[in-house]
């Protein structure tokens, strides 16, 4: 089966032309695309279903709320299509597509404004790391690595191979939830995964499943196919209303893609893009949410942390009291930021790290950050 790729609403069976036109405003501001495949795992006698929601637009986005870029991704922008904030990790983005669109996408701006964000040449992205020594670890990404045809994502791999201070390679997909057959019908992907996973190397899938029902017998296959190719898949999924804001549904999650031998890596904090207010859930009753679901996760279900990617660094929340919340970088675009431990006076209206504004207290790291180099392995986000 080759799934097909559907960019109207009219030609989703499963809405009616009422609901369609209803949404067409939202179309016009936020594309909307999913692939038949996905479209078929919705419970479509009910509004409220979770895959519905992944997909599936919302009046309410429509909502003015958030920022385009709320990471202030393009700060960190150095060349085109290449990201350099962490010391160690530089991000390609090359690809300007998804196998489908979610609705609470946290880079909506590569489908908004066609700029230099994406560069599906990437030359420039490959001379900068060749410059860069402190690089060790690369995350091809964009838009969803796997969108990019097989061919030239093996020059892209071949040529990253090919630089002795990339130590791992990194690939950005949703394509096992979104399609598995771009998987499981193309054995060049699979040669290409073997080829570049031997003796002390390996690439590495970081897998985005949200609900634990896009984790279909196809899409187990195809993680199954990847892995006895020698990859290794990590997961990483926000929190979003709707859709795995309760407790035993990430847990369920969380659960489920141990079993299969895929480490929840984080849970993110919706970021307050445009469009997300709907999605979004605040950071406190998300955090509770996260140590709801870990209290019914085993231990390798439970490795996965709840960060905000912030502007300037990746903030994990760690704990809170009836008073205070804790957050602590897990990493930091500035040395001196980082390991930073600090505590807010609670909000429980916060959507985001800035929404905090009363420090109780903070303690940064009391040896030098120069003793991290790149000479330490694989220090990756
Ligand atoms: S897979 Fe990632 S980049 Fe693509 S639409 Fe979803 S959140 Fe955005």
């Amino acid at each position: 089966m080759k799934p097909k790729y559907v960019t109207g609403l009219d030609q989703v069976a499963g809405l009616t032309a009422e609901e369609s036109r209803v949404l067409h405003p939202v179309v016009g501001r936020f594309e909307f695309r999913a692939s038949d495949y996905y479209l078929s795992l919705i419970d479509w006698d009910d509004p409220d279903d979770p895959l519905r929601r992944i997909v599936v637009p919302s009046l309410d986005e429509l909502d003015h709320w958030g920022r385009l870029d709320p990471s202030s991704e393009e700060t960190y922008q150095v060349a085109p299509g290449v990201q350099h904030k962490y010391n160690s990790t530089a991000l390609l983005l090359a690809s300007d597509m998804c196998g489908g669109l979610c609705r609470f996408c946290f880079r909506k701006r590569l489908f908004i404004r066609h700029g230099d964000d994406v560069s599906l040449d990437v030359s420039h992205g490959l001379d900068y790391i060749r410059r860069h020594p402190e690089i060790n670890n690369v995350l091809i990404t964009g838009g969803d690595s796997l969108m990019i045809p097989t061919r030239r994502l093996r020059k892209i791999i071949h040529e990253l191979r090919r630089i002795d201070h990339v130590r791992v390679i990194r690939l950005g997909t949703k394509m096992p939830a979104y399609n598995p057959h771009r998987i499981l019908n193309d054995p060049d992907l699979i040669d290409l995964v073997r080829r570049y996973s031997l003796n002390r190397h390996r690439l590495y899938f970081m897998l985005h499943f949200n609900h634990w029902r896009e984790l279909t017998d196809q899409a187990v296959r195809a993680l199954a196919l990847l892995q006895g190719a020698g990859a290794i898949l990590c997961n990483q999924t926000p929190l979003i209303r709707g859709v795995n804001d309760d407790p035993r549904t990430m847990s369920r999650l969380l659960n489920e893609l141990s079993y299969l031998g895929v480490p929840p890596y984080y849970v993110f904090q919706c970021r307050p893009t445009i469009g997300n207010k709907t999605y979004a859930v605040p950071v406190e009753e998300g955090y509770r949410i996260f140590d709801m679901a870990r209290v019914h996760s085993s231990g390798l279900a439970k490795r996965a942390r709840f960060v905000m990617s912030h502007a300037e660094g990746k903030i994990e929340v760690v704990g809170l009291t009836e008073e205070h919340v804790f957050f602590k970088f897990h990493r930091a675009a500035e040395d001196e930021d980082s390991a930073r431990f600090m505590i807010y006076r609670r909000n429980p209206q916060a959507y985001w790290f800035d929404d905090y504004s009363e420090v109780v207290a903070e303690e940064a790291l009391d040896w030098p950050p120069a003793l991290v180099t790149h000479e330490q392995p694989t220090l990756f986000n």
